[in-house]
């Protein structure tokens, strides 16, 4: 078992391992779209900047041709140097005109807008990128960023649910393996606690001279100790047969009232007249169709709970009532109560409240699963309602009511 346990911790280690890995492995993959994506706008501003640069050269150029070939004397022009050569330029607004059809990212300015655009010979105007073009790139930017957290939220997600899919089952497989754990060392004790029990006493009977008044005192001891036996034995039959869904019912019309005062009053007997505390307040006329042995089981598991989660002197309080549709039952003890937290989960097979070595109480934690199967099966649904530790516990059982 130890080793079981053992192999529970290394899959932990591999399971948070694993999730460390996706997770880095997701945290680098944003981190280079990001980076990738820094990049790419700086290459596109670069190239727009190159394209101001070309500008400015396409401008020399002309201007020097006009050096060269001496052209364009009939318009007014501004005279001016390049590469050492005078030439007569041609006014600014046809100059500006032939730069910026021929690239339009370019327009021509009086100030610079940036300490490196370049001037126009002579310092005339300046040559400046368009804000427009360096807009479309930040937006489509930042489009492309809000498309990398969205595949990466996607991912991420993914990841998780992944991972806490895998997480949820690993826990509730260890949860079950020490359940199954505590059950084998409850059912262990649970059968063998009254069969050495039996053993002492018989050898009691046939060793010991006895007096006819304590003959009958060991007689109430050992049936009390068979009954425990027999208890046991029918509980873990009827789960095996539940979960080998050969439960079968036998279901009849059935008055609940008599039915369930025969019952409790039958258990406390069998616990020791009066140690239930038992009162009832039934409803008449209420029926269900019910197999009375089966439920019978769900109703004895219940009060017997209510005697081994309480303290003497117990009150223990059986109601019946009922609405159109349905029978209620409620079973309230005043005894150790449940914390809300555990509520739902004391219907798991296996299930106990607290640590097996804190436990004062034995059991197996199959009474109340064998309860709620039998009511499932029955149509009906039970649940508990608890203030929490030591406040007491109240069973609440809803059965289709039958119209009679
Ligand atoms: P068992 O009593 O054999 O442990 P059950 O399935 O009957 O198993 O109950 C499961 C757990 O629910 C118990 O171990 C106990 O912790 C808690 N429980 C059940 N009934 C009561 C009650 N009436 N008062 C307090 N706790 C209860």
């Amino acid at each position: 078992m130890t080793g079981r346990i053992q192999r529970f911790t290394v899959q932990r280690i591999i399971f948070w391992s694993v999730a460390a890995l996706l997770g880095s492995q997701l945290a680098w993959w944003i981190s280079i779209q990001v980076r990738e994506s820094r990049r790419f706008q700086e290459e596109r501003v670069a190239r727009l900047k190159a394209g101001r640069a070309e500008a400015w050269q396409y401008d020399c150029s002309a201007l020097l041709s006009l050096a060269n070939a001496s052209q364009f004397r009939s318009s007014p022009a501004r005279p001016g140097t390049v590469e050492g050569l005078s030439v007569d330029a041609p006014p600014l607004p046809e100059r500006k005109a032939a730069i910026e059809r021929a690239f339009p990212q370019v327009e021509v300015v009086k100030d610079p807008k940036e300490f490196d655009d370049p001037p126009l010979v002579d310092g005339v105007a300046y040559l400046a990128l368009r804000p427009e073009p360096i807009l479309a790139l930040e937006r489509e930017r930042t489009r492309a960023l809000w498309r990398t957290a969205g595949q990466g939220a996607f991912m991420a997600l993914g990841v998780l649910l992944g991972l806490t899919y895998i997480y949820r089952k690993l826990n509730s497989e260890m949860d079950l393996k020490l359940r199954q754990r505590n059950f084998i060392a409850s059912v262990t004790h649970e059968l063998k606690t009254p069969i050495a029990s039996l053993r002492v006493w018989m050898e009691t009977l046939f060793t010991r001279e006895l007096s006819d008044e304590q003959k009958v005192r060991v007689h109430d001891l050992m049936d009390k100790d068979l009954e425990r036996l027999t208890t046991q034995v029918a509980n873990l039959l009827d789960v095996a047969r539940a979960d080998a869904g050969s439960f079968d019912l036998r279901m009849e019309p059935l008055e609940l009232g008599p039915w369930l005062s025969q019952v409790a009053e039958g258990m406390d007997h069998r616990l020791g007249t009066g140690a239930l505390g038992l009162r009832m307040e039934l409803g008449l006329g209420i029926w269900a169709m019910a197999d009375a042995k089966a439920l019978g089981t769900a109703l004895e598991n219940l009060l017997s709970n209510a005697y081994k989660y309480a303290a003497a002197p117990r009150e223990t309080v059986i109601t019946l009532d009922g609405d159109r549709d349905e029978a209620i039952i409620v079973v309230s003890d005043k005894g150790l109560g449940i914390p809300p937290k555990e509520q739902a989960r004391i219907f798991q097979r296996f299930y106990r409240v607290g640590d097996e070595m804190t436990r004062a109480v034995q059991g197996t934690g199959l009474g109340l699963f064998l309860c709620k199967e039998i009511v499932q099966r029955h149509g009906g649904e039970i649940h508990v309602t608890s203030k929490g530790a030591g406040l007491g516990s109240s069973f609440v059982l809803r059965l289709p009511r039958l119209a009679r």
